[in-house]
């Protein structure tokens, strides 16, 4: 018999993460056969054409110059106030709401959805998302003690399933009183899909709708954790606009995380930004997420964030960084577009893939495709009904034949 100390809300937990399993394989098949005879797309973050990890030389010169006591201090529990400053406008560049808005800093987008949570929704609640998502929602949901639920992300047409969306909203909510949804856009992980901003029209219809029941707290959590990899600045931006004037039981919260914008993934730092139209709201929105940033992680990685607070105010560091970014997000446009047009060629269904990070292959079997794709030495992420290729991570060369490998491999197993 196993001796089990957990309390009963802990017993049995078990972080089983696929992506981590099927980086080892590819790391093991790498020291097997040779790193160049693999093809390792489960990787999260942006690998250059020699699949070396990479770091936006400005932030690298930056981070190496800090003063050895910005980076070792405690911050303020809310974050350093520039830092927060310039992390509410490097989300919203000129598309800030007609709203209060307000931020706290947090351990990374995971930060901001943990305090989404916990503070926003009641023990035993479900949380709304679309039926594809990143995994660790799931994990900080029931971490929490909450359930997660989801909505069908597209339509016949491809298109975001407005319909779903409404059903479940409405379906919650006559369940439970507050709805804390998470819309990851753009550039979504893992298709790579955006919303347009007709769609953003349609769900602020329904949150609008559903909210005229007083009695009801609807909570948009919108993840935006690949903003910088998603097109023009503005115009990939340009949906927030809407969140000016919405009703006063509708709270939006940005996740805003440096991870990917930044090469900053192990860093550990973001902030929430809570936009309302009601003062109190965001009063409120402050005191309670740094009550529980105090009672979760104290104060996050002041270095990271003076590091934000250093680039952004000095105009021609920004344009430097945000200019070394843009030729990463190009290697990613070569390599996902690469993808895109030898599925065509080779009649093969992808998710409708508009940016990012990743691009998704429905598939009725995933775990046994990935193994089959394993004899050609090529390493995805296999998720509940399809299979992620991180084109981040993999150089155009060895993306090159890939779309017709996957092909093959859906069509004989
Ligand atoms: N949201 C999505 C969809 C992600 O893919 C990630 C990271 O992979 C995050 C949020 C959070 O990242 P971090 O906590 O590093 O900011």
């Amino acid at each position: 018999m196993t001796v089990s100390l957990a309390a009963s809300h802990a017993k049995g937990k078990f972080a089983t993460d696929k992506i981590f399993g099927a980086a080892a394989a590819a790391n093991q098949a790498a020291a097997q056969y040779g790193k160049e005879k693999v093809v390792n797309a489960t990787i999260g973050s942006i690998l250059d054409d020699n699949e070396n990890l990479v770091c936006l030389p400005t932030v690298e010169k930056l981070f190496r110059t800090l003063p050895i006591n910005e980076i070792i201090n405690y911050a303020p529990i809310a974050g350093l106030p520039d830092f927060l400053d310039a992390a509410t406008a490097l989300t919203f560049a000129d598309n800030r709401p007609d709203a209060y808005t307000d931020a706290v800093a947090t351990s990374g987008g995971s930060g901001v959805i943990h305090h989404t949570i916990w503070n926003y929704t009641e023990l035993g609640d479900a949380v709304l998302t679309s039926d594809w998502y990143w995994g660790p929602y799931k994990v900080l949901c029931e971490d929490a003690l909450r359930k997660i639920d989801t909505f069908t992300l597209f339509d016949e047409q491809q298109k975001f399933n407005i319909k779903s969306f409404e059903s479940k909203v409405n379906e919650l909510l006559a369940k439970q009183n507050s709805l804390v949804t998470i819309i990851n856009t753009p550039a979504h992980n893992p298709t790579g899909y955006s919303l347009a901003d007709s769609e953003w029209d349609s769900v602020l219809d329904v949150v609008k709708e559903a909210a005229k029941d007083q009695s009801k707290r609807l909570i948009l959590l919108v993840d935006v954790a690949y903003l910088d990899y998603a097109g023009e600045q503005n115009e990939c931006r340009a949906f927030m606009k809407k969140f000016g004037n919405l009703p006063e039981n509708v709270l939006i919260i940005i996740a805003y995380s440096m991870s990917k914008g930044f090469t900053a993934y192990g860093q550990r730092t973001g902030a929430m930004i809570g936009v309302s139209k009601s003062k109190e709201v965001i009063k409120e929105f402050a005191d309670i997420n740094q009550y529980t940033s105090r009672a979760t992680w104290s104060n996050i990685n002041r270095g990271c964030m003076r590091l934000l607070a250093t680039i952004y105010n000095d105009k021609s560091l920004l344009a430097q960084a945000d200019q070394e970014r843009s030729q990463y997000y190009a290697l990613i446009r070569e390599r996902s577009d690469i993808f895109v047009r030898e599925a065509k060629a080779a009649n093969l269904n992808m998710l409708p893939y508009i940016a990012g990070f990743f691009l998704t292959v429905p598939s009725a079997k995933p775990d046994a495709v990935c193994d089959k794709l394993h004899e050609n030495h090529i390493f995805a992420v296999p998720l509940g009904k399809g299979i992620r290729i991180a084109v981040c991570a993999v150089p155009s060369a060895k993306i090159t034949g890939m779309a017709a490998k996957v092909a093959r491999a859906i069509t004989t197993v």
